[in-house]
């Protein structure tokens, strides 16, 4: 069992296979992804893939902001993807909403609907900072911690909530981008 484990590992290190899920997006960001997949960047000479399935996926890649119309979708897909499985937020809209923010269909970041573990700032991204996202992605995916144990963790970081079951700055506004651009 040790050996399977070891193997499984070593599989997911060198060929992480991405599943794309698009809740909402203007196509901006899918278009910088799809180039990282293109000659210029090729990540699938490092073992990257996409993955049409995200039963056999091991990295979510989410792009836009979460919509009424995608959460259920977004909900489901987060479950199919078997653990340890790792959220990348691609771009500023699932981080903040970015100009959909106020939106009466938009639910909100996308980590009001499922944990996220890397963000990837811009609108859109270059693809060099996807490819470093996704990096990022590897070395949680291999450290082989569940994603319930790392949201546990992350919430155990995270200051105190007051009285009423609040956490200081979780009302903040998440307008903007995250990397400070207006
Ligand atoms: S971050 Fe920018 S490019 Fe990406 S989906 Fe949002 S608006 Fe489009």
């Amino acid at each position: 069992m040790a050996l399977f484990d070891s193997l499984i590992r070593t599989a997911r290190r060198r060929s992480p296979w991405l599943f794309h899920l698009n809740a909402g997006s203007c196509n901006g960001c899918d278009i910088e992804l799809v180039a990282c997949l293109g000659p210029r960047f090729d990540v699938e000479q490092l073992g990257i893939r996409l993955e049409g399935s995200p039963r056999h996926a091991d990295i979510i890649v989410v792009s836009g902001p979460v919509t009424r119309t995608t959460r259920p979708a977004v909900e489901t897909i987060y479950a199919q993807v078997p653990d340890p499985k790792v959220v990348v937020a691609l771009g500023s809209c699932p981080a903040s909403c970015n100009v959909f923010a106020g939106s009466p269909t938009i639910e909100g970041p996308l980590d009001r609907v499922i944990p996220v573990d890397v963000y990837v700032p811009g609108c859109p991204p270059r693809p060099d900072a996807i490819i470093a996202g996704i990096a990022e992605a590897i070395g949680i995916l291999v450290s082989g911690r569940s994603a319930h144990e790392r949201l546990t963790q992350r919430r155990a970081e995270e200051p105190a909530a007051d009285g009423r079951g609040r956490r200081p700055g979780a009302n903040a506004p998440r307008s903007g981008h995250p990397d400070g651009a207006p």
